[in-house]
């Protein structure tokens, strides 16, 4: 059975104060032993700062980017080493913003998948529509292509443990949250590409995260949904109470 993992992706928000303050503020509410799997994802100057406060709790951290070379000359870059080196266990990697702002494409996020892989980080990979797209009915097409590209020569001993989030553009910091039915059609369908693609049985182990809208109020249907396996929270994991709430509603 996949454990469901809910992480927050702060974007580019908090300062060293807050950045500590929510990190403690999560740990000390969550305890010793909590239900899921929870991981922080601070800006990358704040790595260091959170993983002082999450180190010797279940609490884990992620990066929301990585670079992918080893070190070298790439002026403003961070590399996987890096990231786990300041305790890092997992990376968000093809984040929607990411692609739409600074152009990353699917090739790109093979090209960090293999890192995060090559430096033992768990990669999280976001695939989404857009509205228009949704409208137009390319859902499916749009995403196995993302999934495809994003996981191209992935092989099928190193998929079991990856981690997928989906996360619809249109839901993403719009208050518009994807139906259970919704988000739980997609989660079927990429299930059963990734069968197709490495085996049913990998595709089994494979977690899928929604993400898009997640609040404590709408956490527990979609987190009850066979098919969804967690979230990746965004607003809402900038407040203790939400982010803790988020964790309590999962089933
Ligand atoms: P919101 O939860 O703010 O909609 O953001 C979702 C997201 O993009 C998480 O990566």
């Amino acid at each position: 059975t996949r454990r469901i993992l809910i992480a927050g992706n702060w974007k580019m928000n908090t300062r060293s104060a807050d950045a500590a303050s929510l990190a403690k503020g999560i740990v000390d509410a969550v305890g010793k032993s909590p239900a899921v799997e929870i991981a922080l994802c601070p800006p990358s100057v704040y790595l260091a700062s959170v993983s002082e406060v999450t180190a010797g709790t279940p609490v884990e951290l992620g990066a929301q980017n990585l670079y992918a070379a080893d070190d070298g000359a790439f002026t403003g870059e961070v590399n996987a080493a890096m990231l786990t080196d300041v305790g890092c266990q997992f990376v968000i990697l093809g984040h929607s913003e990411r692609r739409q702002l600074m152009g990353e494409t699917d090739a790109c996020v093979s090209k960090k998948l293999h890192a995060a892989l090559a430096g033992n980080l768990i990669p999280i990979v976001c695939v989404g529509e857009t509205l228009e797209q949704r409208e137009t009915n390319e859902t499916e097409a749009v995403i196995e292509s993302q999934i495809r590209g994003s996981l191209e020569g992935l092989d099928e001993a190193r998929a079991a443990g990856i981690v997928i989030a989906y996360e619809p553009v249109w839901a993403i910091g719009t208050g518009k949250v994807a139906s259970k039915e919704q988000a739980e059609a997609v989660h079927a369908f990429i299930r059963d590409l990734l069968g197709k693609m490495f085996t049913p049985g990998v595709a089994e182990q494979i977690r899928i995260q929604y993400g898009g809208s997640v609040k404590p109020g709408n956490a527990a249907e979609l987190l009850s949904q066979p098919n969804i396996d967690g979230a990746l929270v965004g607003g809402a994991s900038l407040k203790v109470e939400d982010f803790v709430g988020i964790i309590t509603a999962a089933p």
